[in-house]
């Protein structure tokens, strides 16, 4: 895949290859993301824990999103004294993407914890995976959960959303 040349600094100039994937299931699917490209989607879910709005949980919530064309969207999660309104890093780095013309997505991943201090893996709520199956091929979307650039499993949206209602129901 060629990558635009220019210096937006969200622009990923990694090339995915072939290479077999960690999977909390096994090790059992051949896949398209590179460690370095996981590794740098992790990176920049780190470094968008620091932007999390989350003054009544205190947990905080970092996402970097890939798309095909091998840019990223971060996004962290936005909080509100209603409660109800709040909104997940994961939906608010989909919405970001979506608003910027970008609709096909590789990987997402997923980085959080209380205070910022990522203690354990952080899967996606419901809701969020729900609007990852709108815009994702569950087989081939691949969900990053992780405690650290090296520390990580990668699911497909197949493995956390499976028997789902989507797009191809209606
Ligand atoms: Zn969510």
């Amino acid at each position: 895949m060629e990558n635009e040349n220019n210096s937006d600094k969200n622009e990923l100039s990694l090339k995915n290859s072939d290479m077999l994937i960690k999977n909390a299931g096994g090790e059992k699917r051949i896949r398209l993301l590179k460690e370095n490209v996981c590794r740098k989607l992790i990176s920049e879910a780190i470094q968008c824990l620091k932007y999390s709005y989350s003054p009544y949980s205190g947990f905080q919530v970092g996402a970097a999103l890939l798309t095909k064309d091998m840019r990223i969207y971060t996004g962290c999660n936005v909080e509100n004294a209603s409660y109800t309104p709040a909104s997940c890093a994961e939906r608010n780095a989909f919405f970001k993407a979506i608003s910027d013309g970008k609709k096909e997505f590789q990987a997402i991943a997923i980085v959080g914890g209380k205070n910022g201090i990522i203690r354990n893996y952080c899967p996606p709520c419901g809701v969020c995976r729900q609007v990852m199956l709108e815009f994702c091929d569950p087989d081939n979307f691949y969900i990053i959960l992780a405690r650290s650039e090296t520390d990580y499993w990668i699911y497909t949206l197949s493995d956390l959303m499976p028997a789902a209602f989507g797009p191809d129901f209606l």
